[in-house]
């Protein structure tokens, strides 16, 4: 942990700014020990093994391929010459991060421990690489959690999203579970102080709902979100400040259905305690037997799936967001070909159009407050995914 940093108003001196006597200092007190916290020495300080340049953060680890997580010390990141460090202030939870916790098969294939896991976050800039010119000391960022390789076509044509090479924070590089965590200058989004962290920290999956909803216009249209998940509830929230007519949601949790209508859903359908062909009939009388514009499917499941097409209107866009657990039967002649639809796959945000249309959209009064539903400090982690895995939550945020 850097000294004087302990929180996002404080002024925060870059470590080359230390005086000798900083250095003379640590030395001398520092092997007296972390047990040790003296009025003098507020926060956690490294111990024998730990001088100077070695001091030690809390994070959450992965250390080996079984399920959960070990709350540990593990060394302060070191910046690059392009990187730089960010004090995390909040960091909330996804499904990924889920995935991994439980260690579920995807996770088993994916990720090689030890990692330092979390992609969603923001925090204040402490230190730099001699490199950087984007972003100083004192800045507060959120992070884009997909570290492309600038280099491949996809990042050379406008594509950067669907990088062919892109590591994710957090599963191919240390994330931000943790206090600190050193990123590439080039994925920084400054961020206004006016945004409270538990917001802020939520710009990158909010990234993803901009896209999923606003990859066409829906001002004046009816939509259908299939799947009230925190993504689907974000994409209620952002398709309503951005001007739909009507919004229909389904989810399978009467909870999350509660905090749809609370960001604005105008129907709310149970798919637990309805059919999938009364909920069909429901959505055909709602809109007057004429479909949606637009539906977004935000769950994977498949019956929601086939929600999604079969209440669309001729000519109207199915947004693809959801991801199903296996390969789906589908009728592609009368569900997709016949109907005229358009069919997109989101993933990830725009680099960076979605986070400028993002900041826009807070301008305009986009309001996600209902949906972060529990805070806690870092080391309650396990509370958090518990939530997570029982569905009684919205958006979960973890202060480190
Ligand atoms: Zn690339």
């Amino acid at each position: 942990m850097r000294q004087g940093q302990t929180n996002a108003t404080q002024h925060i001196p870059a470590p080359s700014t230390r005086p000798r006597w900083y250095r003379a200092f640590i030395v001398c007190i520092l092997p007296i020990g972390r047990s040790l916290r003296n009025p003098f020495f507020p926060e956690r300080v490294g111990g024998i093994a730990h001088l100077v340049y070695n001091e030690a953060m809390r994070a959450l680890v992965k250390t080996s391929a079984q399920p959960g997580l070990t709350a540990t010390d593990r060394p302060d990141p070191k910046p690059g010459p392009a990187d730089a460090i960010i004090r995390v202030t909040a960091t909330s939870l996804c499904g990924t991060d889920a995935h991994i916790y439980n260690w579920d098969p995807w996770a088993h294939s994916r990720v090689h421990p030890p990692r330092i896991i979390g992609h969603e976050m923001c925090g204040v800039i402490v230190e730099v690489g001699s490199d950087v010119t984007l972003v100083k000391v004192g800045d507060y960022v959120a992070a884009e959690s997909h570290l492309t390789c600038g280099h491949c076509f996809q990042c050379r044509t406008g594509q950067a999203h669907v990088c062919k090479n892109y590591r994710i924070l957090g599963v191919d590089h240390d994330g931000s579970f943790a206090e600190y965590v050193a990123l590439p200058e080039s994925v920084l989004w400054k961020t206004s102080p006016a945004i409270p962290r538990e917001l802020a920290c939520l710009q990158e999956p909010l990234g993803n709902a901009v896209d999923a909803a606003l990859v066409e216009n829906l001002t004046g249209q009816t939509v259908l979100i299939t799947g009230c998940g925190p993504t689907g509830l974000f994409a209620a929230a952002v398709a309503r400040t951005a001007g739909a007519a009507m919004i229909i949601a389904t989810d399978v949790s009467a909870y999350r259905l509660d905090l749809a209508k609370q960001v604005g859903v105008d129907h709310v359908l149970n798919a637990t305690t309805e059919t999938a062909d009364r909920i069909a009939a429901a959505i055909r009388e709602i809109t007057a037997g004429e479909g949606v514009d637009a539906s977004l499917e935000m769950s994977g499941n498949p019956t929601a799936l086939h929600h999604a097409f079969s209440s669309v209107k001729n000519g109207g866009r199915v947004t693809l967001f959801g991801i199903p657990t296996g390969p789906i039967m589908f009728d592609l002649a009368n569900e997709v070909i016949f109907k005229g639809i358009r069919v997109y796959g989101i993933t990830g945000r725009r680099l960076f159009k979605t986070w400028y249309r993002l900041t826009g959209l807070f301008q305009a009064g986009l309001n996600i407050k209902p949906i972060i539903t529990h805070t806690f400090p870092l080391k309650d982690f396990t509370r958090g995914f518990e939530l997570i895995n029982s569905g009684q939550c919205g958006k979960v945020v973890l202060f480190p």
